[in-house]
């Protein structure tokens, strides 16, 4: 945890950004986590992972972002890979996840208005290729007016999806308010750098959120969205779902591109719904450090490819 809390911390800083963007090893340690750049390569990482009897959401990687312009430029690329998508017909088993930060939250004064427009636009186009959108969750700053976004949404869009994020105290609450019949929600742990005022800040205690939310999904009448990579999280998802009574097309369990590839593959074998996540394009610098932030390990990862290619 306190790995975690130093490498987010760190993350903010102009200098290390600078530093790991421009490395030379910084495509080999993004590889793992990032397939590609361009729309052309998420369609054929999405058409590889359904052939393996996976399904996919897709996230154009940026955040935080302060320019109207780059808002912009972030829903055209959402809805030409929506339309790839739907003239390759994956859009069946692809959707897309979008942070509103990414589309105009961020922007000083209107940018909850201007993102509810964006993400409008982008739940148009999903619509019509046939598939959803499912909101990201950002920092806990941010969670009051994405709820409000996806409130506005689902009047037009009910399949618009939600995630939570087990480590804050409210959680188990909006589970309670989200639970409801059509509801799509995404449960994941959380990756941000929370205060304790706000977020359980021990793993067995974000663990414990993790159950309790979870129990509150599978009771409720909604889909629950599992994104975890923790084997316990699967097999309690998988012992209350049977206790539910909930057939394997009313859940689905959900992991990121690049981690537990194997583990990703036995849960299609043994039967269930399994969606990666996959993120794709340039901005892959925050994503990339909340990876490495999530296990000590992958800090040794990245510094060993540091120090075997330079
Ligand atoms: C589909 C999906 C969508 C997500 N969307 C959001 C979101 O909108 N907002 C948000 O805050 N967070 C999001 N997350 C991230 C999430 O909050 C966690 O930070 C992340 O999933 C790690 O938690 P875990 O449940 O896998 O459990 P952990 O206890 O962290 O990990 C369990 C095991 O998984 C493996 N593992 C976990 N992380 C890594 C890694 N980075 N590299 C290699 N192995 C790893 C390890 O074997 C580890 O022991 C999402 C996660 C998924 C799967």
């Amino acid at each position: 945890m306190v790995i975690r809390h130093s490498l987010l911390a760190l993350s903010r800083s102009d200098r290390v950004k600078h530093l790991v963007t421009t490395m030379p090893v910084s495509s080999a340690v993004v590889a793992r986590y990032v397939p590609g750049e361009t729309t052309e390569s998420a369609v054929e990482v999405v058409q590889e992972l359904l052939g393996s009897g996976r399904l996919v959401t897709l996230d154009f990687l940026g955040e935080d972002t302060v320019e109207r312009e780059h808002a912009e430029a972030t829903v055209t690329a959402y809805l030409e890979v929506l339309a790839a998508l739907s003239e390759g017909r994956l859009a069946g088993s692809a959707e897309v996840s979008v942070k509103l930060s990414a589309i105009g939250q961020a922007l000083p004064g209107t940018g909850e208005k201007i993102a509810l427009e964006h993400a409008r636009t982008i739940c148009h186009a999903a619509r019509n290729a046939g598939t959803t959108v499912t909101l990201d969750m950002e920092d806990h700053t941010t969670v009051d007016s994405t709820l409000r976004v996806l409130r506005e949404l689902r009047e037009d869009f009910p399949e618009t999806g939600a995630v939570l994020q087990a480590y804050l105290h409210r959680t188990e609450d909006d589970c309670r308010a989200l639970a409801g019949e059509g509801s799509r929600v995404r449960l994941c742990k959380g990756a941000y750098n929370e205060p304790e005022s706000v977020a359980y800040q021990s793993r067995l205690d974000v663990d414990l959120s993790y159950v309790r939310c979870l129990k509150v999904l599978m009771a409720g009448d909604g889909y629950p969205m599992v994104a975890s990579h923790d084997p316990n999280m699967v097999a309690i998802a998988e012992a209350l779902a049977r206790n539910h009574g909930r057939s394997t097309e009313s859940f689905e369990f959900q992991m990121l591109y690049g981690i537990r590839p194997d583990e990703q593959r036995r849960i299609v074998d043994d039967g269930y719904r399994m969606r990666v996540y996959v993120p794709y394009g340039q901005e892959w610098y925050g994503y990339l450090m909340r990876r490495l932030a999530e296990r000590p390990a992958n800090l040794a990862f990245f510094l060993r490819s540091l120090v075997s290619t330079t």
